[in-house]
């Protein structure tokens, strides 16, 4: 293969893996970024812990992908998790799994993950451009020419890889998608995903608490949307936490319709073993008020709002609890309602859904179906995954399939 000049604008994870993959490949390769450093969303996720990838068999990622996840194919089975995984090895970062798959670096630090990118990115030679916004691309010729800084440069081939709209105070603001489209490529609408969802009510919540063991089903307009089982917080506007967040990419703003979310509280116990379990209660504390029995089955701040929803007093003693009422209480900490209205906003999304369209993408190279040479990775083409490590997988394996410029 002969040796070709390639601009990689945006040092993300895309960016970054995208860079290394055909440095490696053995083209000569200028990493452009708009920032003072490199992955400065990177820098963020996981809560500063950096969720890198998921530990599940391939083929489930694809359960996670809510959309487009057969676009995702040759990417995800070209470079692995496992693959990804041994990068990190060899570049000096240990990781470790915690609940469901999810793979953290064992420091617990997102910037050592970002060492470990970089030295990659040295290993290979690449030429790393900070501080420089790429203004404009075009293609008048066989070459590309690429603006940044008052100075326009010809490049063979160049991979794109700017990021989605949300947390544009990282860089990801979408500007660039101007130029993209200007070059003939179709945009699908933004929406936010990964986002925290809105309920009705703000009295009726338990704000700060987390749940860490709940079911959720997830309905809208008279169907179920979602279901899943981990952790969920109470925020002042709604619902948070990778339950909700998770879900929230199955809800389209302007779609609300009788949407609501049935929480399972206690998801260990069927009704039959719930209902044993509160009869025990009653034996051992006959005289006690039904709300203070209550906090040996839920978190006490959540007791006030579930007593608001029983039907009768929350003084009422626990030998005065009828067989109805016991069924009340069953029944709500099996099901309990909260009403969603709407989703947080963009610039608080985790992933945006929306970006290139994956008709006008080779999904065996992830090169342009309408410029030949050009390659988009990441955030920026019209894919987005659940919570789990599944969106960072995406970046680095369309980054890696990007760079191999097939
Ligand atoms: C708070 C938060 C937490 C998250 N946690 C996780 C997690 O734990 N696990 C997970 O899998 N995913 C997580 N994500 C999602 C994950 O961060 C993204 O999927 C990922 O960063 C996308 O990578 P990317 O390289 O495509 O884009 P980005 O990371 O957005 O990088 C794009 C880069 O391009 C640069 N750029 C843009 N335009 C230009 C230009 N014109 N010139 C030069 N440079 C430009 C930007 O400055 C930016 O640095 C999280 C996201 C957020 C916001």
């Amino acid at each position: 293969m002969s040796k070709k000049t390639v601009a990689v604008i945006g040092g993300g994870p895309a960016g970054m893996m995208a860079a290394i993959s055909a440095a490696k490949a053995g083209h000569a390769v200028t990493l452009f970024e708009q920032n003072e450093k490199l992955g400065k969303k990177l820098f963020l996720t996981g809560k500063g812990r950096c969720n890198i990838t998921n530990s599940a068999e391939i083929a489930d990622f694809f359960l996670n992908i809510p959309r487009n996840s057969k676009f995702l194919y040759s990417a995800l089975y070209g470079f692995t998790n496992a693959d990804l995984l041994a990068y990190f090895d060899a570049h000096g970062l240990a990781t470790k799994e915690e609940r469901g798959g999810r793979v953290f670096p064992e420091s617990d630090k997102s910037s050592d993950v970002i060492k470990a990118l970089e030295a990659g990115l040295k290993e290979q030679g690449v030429i790393i451009r900070l501080r420089t916004h790429v203004d404009a691309l075009t293609k008048p010729d066989k070459k590309f020419s690429l603006t940044a800084g008052g100075k326009s440069e010809k490049f063979d081939n160049v991979i794109i890889a700017t990021g989605g709209v949300s947390y544009p105070s990282t860089g990801s603001d979408g500007k660039f998608f101007e130029n993209v489209r200007a070059m003939g490529h179709t945009t699908t609408d933004f929406e936010p995903s990964l986002v925290s969802l809105k309920t009705e009510d703000t009295s009726e919540r338990p704000t700060g608490l987390t749940l860490k063991n709940v079911g959720a089903e997830f309905y809208n307009d008279g169907r179920k949307v979602y279901s899943d089982f981990g952790e969920l917080l109470f925020t002042h506007w709604g619902i948070s936490g990778p339950v909700a967040l998770s879900a929230s990419a199955y809800y389209k703003n302007g779609g609300f319709k009788d949407a609501f979310v049935l929480l399972d509280l206690k998801p260990a116990l069927d009704e039959t073993k719930l209902e044993n379990r509160i009869l025990r209660e009653i034996g051992e504390n006959p005289n006690k008020d039904f709300s203070n029995l209550m906090r040996t089955l839920l978190p006490s701040s959540l007791v006030p709002h579930f007593m608001d929803r029983i039907s009768f007093p929350p003084e009422t003693k626990g030998n005065a609890i009828t067989v109805e009422n016991r069924r009340e209480i069953v029944s709500l900490l099996k099901h309990y309602r909260l009403n969603i209205v709407g989703k947080r906003s963009m610039a608080e999304a985790i992933i945006t859904r929306g970006g290139v369209s994956v008709k006008e993408v080779n999904p065996s190279t992830m090169e342009s179906k309408k410029i030949p040479g050009l390659y988009f990775a990441g955030e920026m083409i019209d894919v987005d995954a659940l919570t789990g490590g599944f969106n960072l997988q995406i970046a680095f394996s369309t980054g890696y399939l990007a760079g191999q410029l097939l």
